[in-house]
């Protein structure tokens, strides 16, 4: 095999697990191929978190059978850790499972698949060789690091703890080792990876979370550190008061309230109450005022009553939230809520998330035109989608920037710029002259 394609659904973790895959295959002498129409093995790294992935995947693995260069497939991902053997007896296409505990394996399954055998690589007991060097990173400007994979959380809707397994923190060295790599090669942005990221502790010298975050602050060359994703009952005053005193900490947080409902919350089995959620948002507000909030929410729990939803809705109006990720309840594989009374019909979860969406654009918007007028320091990331013609990047807040290229910038440049228009979920604006702008990468 000469060539492959990654698909790649889900969160940020797929997508680095993606760049992972794709650096390994590299490795092993592999090319990118510009489709999977053009690639002899395609690799499907899936998601199992929402709506129904074994069917989306099983659909797409038909289509790619028929396909006139027969490709082999490659199943990775969480629905590959959850599926495992059956995916391969659906299909002949199938030529290798590989869990998401699994990544560091691939090569061996392609191996395996090269001598005409067909394997199975899920569970999370091997001893994982983590080599970052083998990364393919899709950017060059900011970069994603692993730092605790799992979750012991067992929220009652979520499949992550039967896919992804138990937590387990790398190392504090070796993650400083790699940011310091990324670092070197003109990074700017460090995005910190977790399920549970707040979780952290060294498994050598226990470090916190808030220990590791300043650390990888301090490596030279890196201008911005963000991480994903924060439970609250792990948010200790320590991380706190690390956002508060370190400015190259992003002024964006994502924080999952998941349900306003104490009823609910207890039901989820997240371990807080919207009480203490709210005390915990006043806290961070009170030490960083600047803070930009985005949450997720899950729409029609099994018991949600409308009361229990209003107090969800109540949270994303106080609160007032950039960003709502917000998604109907569905039932998944192994998790108990799949087996709990009073489901909530999907008519009425549609209804109570156009409510949901109706309320959180709104303030979206409203907090986006409060930016205009103002000048921002903007991270260039790339291209707008829209056209050639602007650069892409994000504020010191997470929020995308839109505006036009001129001759003094360059991707990776930090520019002052000058916000003249407002969307839901973009901001546009013009690079200003100021003494901070740009501020150019250094020469590889
Ligand atoms: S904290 Fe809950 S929702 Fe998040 S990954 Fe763990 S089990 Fe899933």
């Amino acid at each position: 095999m000469n060539t492959f394609f990654i698909e790649t659904w889900g969160c940020q973790m797929n997508i680095h697990d993606s760049e992972r895959l794709e650096g390994q295959l590299r490795a092993h002498g592999m090319q990118a191929a510009k489709s999977a129409a053009g690639a002899d093995l395609v690799l499907l790294n899936t998601c199992s978190v929402r709506e129904k992935p074994v069917h989306k995947i099983l659909s797409r693995i038909g289509e790619l059978a028929l396909l006139p260069n027969k490709p082999m497939v490659g199943i990775c991902g969480c629905v590959a850790q959850q599926e495992g053997e059956a995916l391969l007896k659906r299909s002949r296409t199938v030529r290798f499972v590989l869990g998401p505990g699994q990544i560091g394996r691939v090569r061996e399954a392609v191996r395996a698949v090269e001598q005409g055998k067909r394997v199975q690589i899920t569970g999370f007991d091997a001893e994982e060789d983590y080599n970052f060097k083998t990364i393919f990173r899709k950017s060059s400007t900011r970069g994603m690091i692993t730092v605790i994979e799992g979750c012991n959380e067992y929220c009652t809707f979520c499949v992550v703890p039967y896919t992804r397994g138990r937590e387990l923190s790398r190392p504090i060295n070796d993650v400083l080792s790699e940011a310091r790599t990324l670092a070197g090669l003109g990074v700017r942005e460090i995005e910190l990876l977790g399920q549970t990221i707040n979780a952290y502790i060294c498994p050598e010298s226990d470090a916190s979370f808030a220990t590791l975050l300043g650390r990888v602050a301090e490596v030279p060359g890196i201008q911005r550190v963000r991480f994903v994703t924060s439970h609250p009952r792990h948010f200790g005053d320590d991380l706190v008061q690390a956002i508060a005193n370190t400015p190259k900490i992003s002024r964006y947080l994502h924080l999952p309230f998941q349900s306003g409902s104490n009823e609910i919350l207890k039901r989820m089995n997240r371990k807080y109450t919207r009480e203490e959620y709210l005390a915990l948002i006043q806290r961070i507000r009170d030490a960083a005022p600047e803070i930009h909030l985005s949450t997720d929410v899950i729409v029609g729990f099994p018991g949600e009553s409308e009361n229990d939803f209003r107090q969800t809705l109540d949270i994303i109006e106080s609160i007032r939230f950039g960003q709502v990720f917000a998604f109907a309840f569905s039932p998944r594989p192994n998790t108990p809520a799949r087996m709990y009374a009073e489901q909530v019909s999907e008519d009425e979860k549609k209804s109570r998330l156009h409510r949901l969406f109706d309320i959180s654009n709104a303030i979206s918007l409203e907090l986006n035109r409060e930016l205009v007028g103002s000048t921002i320091p903007v991270l260039i990331d790339g291209e707008s989608r829209r056209t050639s013609e602007d650069w892409q990047g994000r504020g010191e807040d997470n929020r995308v920037v839109n505006f036009p290229k001129s001759s003094r910038e360059r991707l990776g440049d930090i520019v002052d710029v000058l916000i003249t228009r407002a969307g839901h979920h973009s901001l546009y604006g013009e690079s200003v002259d100021s003494p901070s702008s740009p501020q150019h990468l250094p020469a590889l």
